[in-house]
């Protein structure tokens, strides 16, 4: 699932980098194969068009971070945009405020929904829930059958017509499992309704009449990743028809290029709830579109980086810094701040090697260990700021005072000297060469 458009995106990422700024041109050739991407994913022109003019609107807009490269950019601007198309927020359960809360499933023939209602109802099981499962599905002639076995499976009761009592009227079997779920104080009733292999009229009229009977809660509309580019078609027919509150998307462990998932929410306006993705009962989840967008952009280390970077880059001070090497005022004590950032980067060093143009530095903060960050603090802490102001007068004999003050030893004392110097010669040149976006250092 996904692979292809992922392959597309970060190949269509890899361009930019090492860019130090987007031309026109550079941001039109992006969102064209992010475009491409996306149609040959199977996402509806519906959902690409507003998607495209999104990511648009932002990259050629003042929305520039100073933390960031433009290739991060363009990365945190589409994983955003995706989160937003997959409905944003996580979009949980309803539960009525008087038990039962009435669960619908409703879906073509084949698109999991029995699968799902076990899966369901083991779910809530597992949340504290006391679920039974409805066989409104009478349609199929092992319908009911399979359902008792998906409900052993999970541990849950079914509810089925009684030979003799309701076989054939599944709206008289889903209002009277309402009754028998209050009598026996199940709090969740998950109400399988039937399906066909495609839409058909007679078929939306059982699910609006049971509907119409029981009157549920939520109304989940169960939907087949793999049918690509009908999916659609499906869920409009759905929605039309019988209407729905939220989708479940199901076998997305299988290779569909995604086209469904991205476009339900944007051609129904209906969230994402659940995924399924396996035929074993445990293969489900809530769906959460940030970790779904992660996972379509495969850069979930990019991604994390650049919240980091985010998070540790202080413009204010970048600037401040910018100046001071520009007027060669860079100090020790700035030095030590600038480890300090670095530091609380954390993970950064490994991350470093996937950002552009970024092998020097790297190699400068291979250089530095968390504990060595320490000792750097303890050396300069133990200087006079006559010292940290020019490095220049510290001779021998303030070597030694100095190694002793931080209990370091004299060799530890020059090589973070000779560190610095190096250091700030390295800064200033990226200063004045206008190197993008290092976190935490100036230059941007
Ligand atoms: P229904 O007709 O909508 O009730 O669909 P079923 O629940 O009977 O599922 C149809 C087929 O899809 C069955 O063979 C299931 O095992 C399979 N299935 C359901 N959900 C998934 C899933 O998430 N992944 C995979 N690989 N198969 C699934």
């Amino acid at each position: 699932m996904f692979d292809t458009l992922s392959d597309r995106l970060s190949a269509t990422f890899k361009n930019l980098r090492g860019k130090g700024r987007l031309s026109q041109q550079d941001i039109d050739d992006t969102l064209r194969e992010i475009r491409r991407a996306l149609l040959e994913a199977d996402v509806s022109l519906q959902a690409v068009r507003p998607f495209v003019a999104a990511v648009r609107e932002r990259a050629e807009g003042t929305e520039v971070s100073k933390a960031l490269n433009p290739a991060q950019q363009i990365v945190k601007i589409v994983n955003e945009e995706l989160v937003a198309i997959l409905g944003g927020e996580t979009r949980r359960l309803r539960f009525a405020k008087n038990p039962p809360t009435v669960i619908m499933l409703a879906g073509l023939q084949g698109a999991g929904k029995t699968t799902l209602a076990g899966k369901l109802a083991r779910w809530l099981k597992t949340e504290g829930h006391t679920p039974i499962l409805v066989a409104a599905d009478l349609q199929r002639p092992n319908a009911v059958t399979q359902l008792q076995v998906v409900g052993d499976r999970a541990g849950v009761p079914v509810f089925a017509p009684e030979p003799g009592n309701g076989v054939g009227n599944p709206v008289k079997v889903a209002q009277d499992s309402i009754d028998f779920a209050k009598a026996k104080m199940h709090d969740v009733v998950i109400v399988d309704t039937a399906g066909r292999l495609g839409i058909d009229a007679e078929l939306m009229k059982q699910a609006a009449d049971i509907r119409d009977a029981v009157k549920p809660d939520e109304i989940l509309f169960v939907l087949d990743a793999m049918i690509g580019q009908n999916a659609v078609e499906t869920a409009l027919a759905f929605q039309d028809g019988v209407g729905f509150d939220g989708v479940v998307l199901t076998k997305l462990d299988g290779d569909a290029r995604g086209g469904a998932a991205l476009s339900v929410r944007a051609v129904t306006g209906k969230p994402v709830m659940f995924a399924s993705s396996g035929e074993k009962l445990e293969d489900f989840d809530v769906f959460h579109p940030e970790r779904m967008a992660g996972r379509i952009l495969d850069m979930g280390d990019m991604l994390s980086l650049i919240e980091q970077a985010e998070k540790a880059f202080d413009a204010a001070e970048a600037e401040k810094m910018a100046g001071k090497l520009v007027r060669n005022e860079f100090t020790l004590d700035d030095f030590l701040k600038q480890m300090e950032q670095l530091k609380k980067l954390g993970s950064m060093k490994k991350l470093m090697g996937m950002l552009p143009g970024m092998a020097d530095v790297k190699q400068q903060l291979n250089e530095i260990d968390d504990k060595d960050v320490d000792r750097i603090a303890a050396i300069i802490k133990s200087m006079t700021p006559g010292e940290r102001d020019d490095v220049k007068i510290i001779n021998g004999s303030r070597r030694q005072r100095i190694a002793k003050g931080s209990g370091t030893t004299v060799q530890e004392v020059n090589n973070l000297i000779e560190r610095f110097l190096e250091a700030k010669k390295m800064m200033q040149q990226m200063a004045r060469g206008g190197m993008p976006g290092m976190p935490g250092l100036p230059g941007a």
